[in-house]
């Protein structure tokens, strides 16, 4: 319904086609843009839906997560594409630590048994569900363990419904809590139930959210059926990603490897994912207070909370053994600039078939690649070099990328112009996050790719859709005029985090989507059936994928000089910390409202015997935080990233030898790392992006200050201020000296 609102207002706005699209380019002089253009053209008339839809089938067709027959065949499969294109590619091969299940036994013992059955059912509606050697359901690094005790329901298992649960009088030490997936990365579930005593944690997903209160289930329907099952990582990725044996170094052969007993990534609690099906009988069981309104999920009961009479036994025990992971890296040499590399990378395993995560985007990288491919037949070449990269062991937590960068650090932060990535990719809008100082590379590409639903440029379908979505005529007047594409800040959940979070490296993140929403993630039902009836039917958003990645791929690789401007860094961190002033405000007057409210109450309640809930306490004033050292710092950086503008301007059509120039534009991110990384997560070293410590995908931006303002911790606030500033100053100088 939304999508036919959108198409009917952007013919209200009588926009049509990218007939609209620019003349110039960033980055190009008025001959090399319309030369750029045209190669675009002949990269599009490259592109066929069909070889993309063709890609799923073939790369999906059998189970292939990391160490599986099955994924090795992808990868070399994926490796011959590359060298059929006329790439230079080769496999490179870490030895990571990944565990497979040896035992998963779950029950409930009391008042009544049931033995769940842990186990999705094949359907004859789905070639490929009844295959052999598909991963059972279960979270990779769980702990082995085998432990029995009353069940408590936590809703999603976040920090804030403790809270809720404490003000109810439940305490989950020594029991074993059941949490609904959604709302964050899995592994703060187990990680917040292990902080709080829980002895095993249980994942289930319940219908409210992907199942049938959404929608049709599968195979009728996209939605999740009584019985899928969301397999998936649960490693403690906010500390460090990536093999947990090797952190900061790559998981080659020989590399010094910690005791698993020891890896400060991994949880010492046994944690199970269930489907609704297997949840229902335990749920039921419960009594004890009935759940939050807001808790409650779309199963027929009343949700109750625990503890009491339902007890359950969970025994999980796996195979911890290191197994290859197959990188693919593929290049074609730069003619002008060979060492600086323009990085393009998806990964390539899965939990099971994965048609949609990873292959629906690995597919449109591989259709960017036999583009590429014929256009180097015509004798074009790339001015810098290209680097097409598919990545093994992402889903148990982004290991083959991150061994990668960590194997090649000091090479990559020396000659890597961008990395760009996608990962899933279905029917919708285009949605971008990254490197701020890239928007306008994005902005102007997003002009310039069609819609394959309505025939505008996506950029317009996008400000269509935000405009329609709007809550208030203000926001919409907003969304009409907004003459960029908005870039989000990087989190994590993909295989672009070590390169900026680690490295320092300018990245993106490239996907369409919001029109192919479902339930098949990370279950057998992710397939080329599910994907081309409900994801992207007839691969017109592969291409579109192939188009807009391919493009910034092409343009990075072509500029005359790379199109980073950092007055947008600049705009979007000063709106971080206006944000940051906001929220400690905020909080210094909700605290004292607070405690003037509980002074005030504090005699009535303690007369009322009954009152079982705990008091509440008065909470430590807000202090005066100094924010200064940032505030003159963005000042100083408003200077020096208009100077770079204007000498970026001149540069362009200098037509002299940018390349020291290009250099120390891709090298200015790395200005934002701070040696020491931040509190407690060394390995994270940018200081203004990074996935929350409680929230694993969402981004923290300036986290190191906003995460200490949000744990009261105003002593690690204040020193971390001092640390961003001292970031943003190292900037400002940096691109102060490039400017002259
Ligand atoms: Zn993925």
């Amino acid at each position: 319904m939304r999508k036919l609102i959108a198409c009917g207002f952007v013919a209200a706005l009588g926009i049509s086609g990218p007939l609209l699209a620019q003349k110039t380019l960033t980055g190009f002089t008025e001959r090399s843009a319309v030369e750029q253009k045209q190669l675009e053209q002949k990269f599009d008339a490259q592109l066929s839906a069909a070889r993309v839809g063709q890609a799923i089938k073939d790369l999906s067709a059998v189970p292939h997560h990391v160490g599986s027959a099955g994924g090795k065949a992808v990868a070399e499969n994926i490796l011959n594409k590359f060298k059929a294109y006329g790439w230079d590619a080769k496999l490179e091969t870490y030895q990571v630590l990944f565990p497979t299940p040896k035992t998963r036994v779950l029950e409930m013992v009391s008042p009544t048994v049931y033995k769940a059955l842990l186990k999705e059912p094949a359907l004859k509606e789905d070639a490929t569900s009844d295959q052999p050697d598909q991963l059972p359901t279960y979270n990779a690094w769980s702990a082995d363990g085998d432990v029995t005790g009353e069940l408590v329901f936590v809703n999603y298992g976040l920090p804030q419904d403790y809270e809720v649960l404490e003000s109810l009088g439940i305490d989950v030490k020594g029991k074993i809590v059941i949490a609904k997936y959604g709302r964050s990365w899995r592994g703060i579930k187990p990680k917040v139930a292990q902080e709080h005593g829980a002895i095993g944690c249980i994942i289930y997903s319940d219908p409210k959210d992907d199942g049938y209160y959404q929608g049709e289930v599968y195979p009728k329907g996209a939605f999740k059926n009584e019985y899928g099952v969301q397999r998936g990582s649960i490693m403690d990725m906010v500390i460090y990603p990536g093999d947990p044996l090797t952190p900061n170094i790559g998981a080659t052969e020989n590399a010094k490897r910690l005791n698993r007993l020891e890896a400060p990534n991994l949880l010492k609690i046994p944690v199970l994912p269930i489907s609704y099906h297997d949840a229902k009988p335990l749920l039921e069981a419960l009594e004890g207070p009935v759940a939050p309104a807001e808790w409650r999920g779309a199963l027929p009961f009343t949700y109750h909370v625990g503890p009491g009479k339902a007890k359950v036994h969970l025994k999980v025990d796996f195979d911890w053994k290191l197994q290859p992971a197959y990188n693919v890296i593929a290049k074609i040499a730069g003619s002008q600039y060979p060492d600086q590399w323009v990085i393009r990378g998806n990964h390539h395993d899965a939990w099971v078939n994965g048609a949609n995560d990873p292959i629906s985007g690995a597919a449109a990288l591989l259709e960017e690649a036999q583009a590429i491919g014929q256009l180097v037949k015509t004798g074009w070449k790339p001015k810098r070099t290209l680097v097409y990269c598919a990545w093994d062991a992402e889903e148990p937590g982004l290991l083959g990328s991150t061994e990668w960068v960590e194997d090649h650090i000091s090479e990559l932060q020396q000659k890597t112009v961008v990395y760009i990535n996608s990962d899933g990719n279905g029917r919708g809008f285009l949605g971008v996050e990254g490197s701020h100082a890239l928007e306008t590379l994005v902005t102007e590409i997003s002009k310039d790719v069609t819609d394959p639903q309505t025939n505008v440029s996506v950029f317009e379908r996008v400000k269509a859709n935000n405009a329609v979505n709007a809550a208030t005529a203000k926001a919409k007047k907003e969304a009409l005029a907004k003459p960029t594409f908005k870039v989000n800040a990087m989190g994590s959940g993909s295989d672009y985090s070590s390169f900026i979070q680690h490295a320092g490296i300018p990245s993106l993140n490239i996907s369409y989507g919001g029109e192919d929403d479902g339930g098949e993630y990370h279950s057998i039902y992710d397939s080329y059936d599910d994907y081309s009836r409900f994801k992207d039917p007839g691969f017109v958003y592969g291409v579109a994928l192939a188009k807009t990645a391919g493009r910034a791929a092409l343009r990075m690789a072509n500029a005359e000089v790379l199109p980073f401007d950092f007055r947008s860094l600049h705009k979007t961190v000063s709106d971080y910390v206006k944000d940051l002033l906001n929220q400690t405000e905020q909080m210094r007057e909700s605290t004292a409202a607070e405690n003037e409210l509980i002074r005030a109450n504090g005699y009535a309640l303690a007369n009322d015997p009954t009152e079982k809930k705990k008091l509440p306490q008065a909470k430590a004033e807000v202090p005066y935080l100094d924010f200064s050292p940032m505030l003159n710092a963005l000042t100083e950086l408003e200077k020096t990233t208009e100077q770079l503008a204007s000498a970026w301007s001149k540069a362009v059509n200098t037509n002299g030898n940018t390349a020291a120039f290009n250099k120390a534009l891709y090298q200015a991110e790395q200005q934002l790392l701070s040696a020491n990384g931040l509190p407690r997560r060394s390995w994270y070293k940018h200081t203004l992006y990074a996935p929350g410590f409680y929230t694993g995908y969402g981004v923290k931006t300036i986290p190191g200050v906003r995460e200490a303002i949000e744990q009261r911790n105003w002593k690690e606030a204040q020193e971390q201020i001092t640390v961003v500033a001292a970031s943003l100053q190292k900037l400002s100088a940096y691109l102060q000296q490039i400017a002259q």
